[in-house]
This record gives structure tokens, sequence and C-alpha cells, in this order.
């Protein structure tokens, strides 16, 4: 595409993923001599066409360049199809950035339960992102991890101080292993729960107890 636009001179190295965006948007990054692309995961299995279009519209924006009409067509035909419209409208509802009252709760302030288990089974490597308590509690889920928004939300039926702080600790801790993994999946679903990720749950110390306080509140 870089070649068809008719950009001029070494086109820079491509480094091209699909990233779990909230919509059907691209980015397009230049560092050095290496573009990073992340393209929309709703154009995964999209037709070469809707690809090639799509990387088209990012050049031509980025270059300066024109873009031809059958490109332009293509793309609008593609993101305007049933399929996609109906797939964005459900990752939108996923992918929205949920509504929290902020990390200080009630009872526990999950900003400082953050920095605690980064420090103690992280070494500190996950980066700081916005985590806060849900606004209402949730019937089923305790926490969700949204690799695109960058969020962690905790269920606020846990911001009580009848739930122990390993218990709160243990929700969090789970988020952070999502986050540590950044599958680039939204949020908590049994298939995103391999054993792997089951082994390295059972890391946390005080696993069997939060287990089972959950299990007696019928939340687990
Ligand atoms: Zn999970």
């Amino acid at each position: 595409m870089f070649t068809r636009l008719g950009c001029q001179g070494r086109p820079p190295r491509f480094s091209v993923d699909f990233y779990p965006y909230a919509s059907l948007s691209h980015t397009f990054r230049l560092r050095g001599d290496e573009a990073l692309v992340r393209i929309s995961d709703l154009m995964r299995g999209a037709p070469l066409q809707a690809l090639e279009a799509a990387a088209g519209i990012l050049l031509a924006r980025v270059y300066r360049k024109h873009l031809p009409a059958g490109l332009a067509e293509s793309y609008r035909r593609f993101a305007e199809s049933g399929g996609v419209r109906r797939r964005m409208n459900r990752i939108r509802q996923r992918r929205g950035r949920r509504a929290h009252t902020g990390a200080q709760g009630g009872a526990y302030d999950l900003g400082e339960i953050f920095a605690r288990v980064n420090r103690d089974y992280f070494g500190g490597r996950l980066s700081p992102l916005e985590i806060g308590w849900s606004v209402r509690p949730w019937e089923r889920q305790l926490g969700v991890f949204d690799p695109g928004m960058r969020q962690i939300v905790i269920n606020e039926r846990l911001d009580r101080l009848e739930v122990p702080e390993y218990v709160v600790a243990f929700v969090v801790y789970h988020e952070m292993l999502h986050q540590g993994q950044d599958a680039g999946r939204s949020r908590c679903r049994m298939g995103l729960h391999s054993p792997q990720f089951r082994r390295a749950e059972k890391r946390f110390r005080e696993y069997e107890r939060a287990r089972r306080f959950l299990m007696r509140a019928g939340i687990w």
C-alpha cells in the first residue's frame, strides 16, 4: 500500500498488530524507522480488500496522500456491513470505559492494594493503570480488566469491612494477572483462564482462604 499510494522514499519497518480498541479505529505511530501500526481487532478475518483499505487510510493520513476512491469505498462497505456493526455494538457494551467511583472506597483503597500486590507478586513490573470500585454492585462478576481502556474495576460488593482485605487483594491480583498476560481480551470469561493462569492464581498466599470466602458469599 505504501508504494500503491505513491509514498516516496524507503518505507519504514512496519510492525502491525490487531488491538482491542473500543471501536473500529486504527493507529499509526512512527518511531525512528519503525512504524507501529495497530488495527482494530474488529478487522480480524476481514476480507483482504478491507484490510488493504484500512492500511491505505492510515498511510494516506500520515503521508498526506490522496486516498483512491475505490479504497475509501471498500472500507466504507466493510465498516457499514451488518456483521461489523453488530460486533461493534457488542464490543462497545463490553469495552466502553466502565464508570467507577475511584480507588478509595468506604472500606478499602484499591490503589494501595494494587501497589502492594504489584510489589509482592510482580516485582513492581506492572504499570499503574486506572483502578476503581464499580458504581453499582454486580451480580456475578468480581472484577474486570480492560486492556484497551487500561482499567481495572472491582465489584463494589467487596468494599465492605466484613470482606477480609486478602479477599479484595486476591480479586485485584486476579485482574492484575490478566494485565500481566495482557491477552488483549476485555473481560473475565472462563475461556480466558488457561491452566497456566490457574496455576499463577494459586501463587496468591491466601488463595484457599479467599476462594472459600467467595464461595460462601456465593460470588465465586
Ligand atoms: Zn479472570
